[in-house]
């Protein structure tokens, strides 16, 4: 099964109708793992900006796609989650690398043993100093 497959799976069993605004963005999403901008996405598709935001809405409530909204940026980034993953951002320039070295699927167990609360998303991002910066700041250790 493709990942779009597996995507529009997901949609279908949440009663989600597969419109071709919706195809055409997961599509896009999941080829393009850079965390996008609205705008880029828009751009990229030759879409109308307002028609991608409702979009996104649609598809960020289904949870396969996933907002990024502290980034230094200020801006947010739109990206595929159809499998959880976790973040690490650069305070500095903005970039934001996948992580999936660490296993997520324990932790809504966790956090709800902790809280009680009905778990609906999980999120984990870390925050830090990207190596291109670490060099232009001097952090480096050895050079
Ligand atoms: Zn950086
Ligand atoms: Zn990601």
């Amino acid at each position: 099964m493709s990942e779009l497959e597996h995507a529009l799976t997901v949609l279908q069993n949440q009663g989600i109708k597969k419109t071709t605004q919706r195809l055409n963005i997961l599509d896009y999403l999941i080829h393009h793992r850079i965390h996008p901008s609205a705008d880029i996405i828009a751009k990229s598709l030759k879409m109308n900006l307002t028609t991608v935001y409702n979009t996104l809405e649609i598809l960020i409530s289904s949870k396969l796609v996933y907002v990024l909204d502290n980034n230094q940026d200020g801006r947010k980034h739109y990206d595929y989650f159809g499998h959880p993953h976790y973040h690490v951002l650069c305070r500095n320039c903005g970039k934001i690398v996948d992580g999936s070295n660490i296993d997520l699927h324990s932790f809504p167990n966790l956090a709800h043993e902790a809280s009680n609360f009905l778990i609906e998303q999980t999120s984990l991002e870390f925050i830090g100093l990207c190596e291109d910066c670490q060099k232009l700041l001097g952090l480096t250790e050895n050079n």
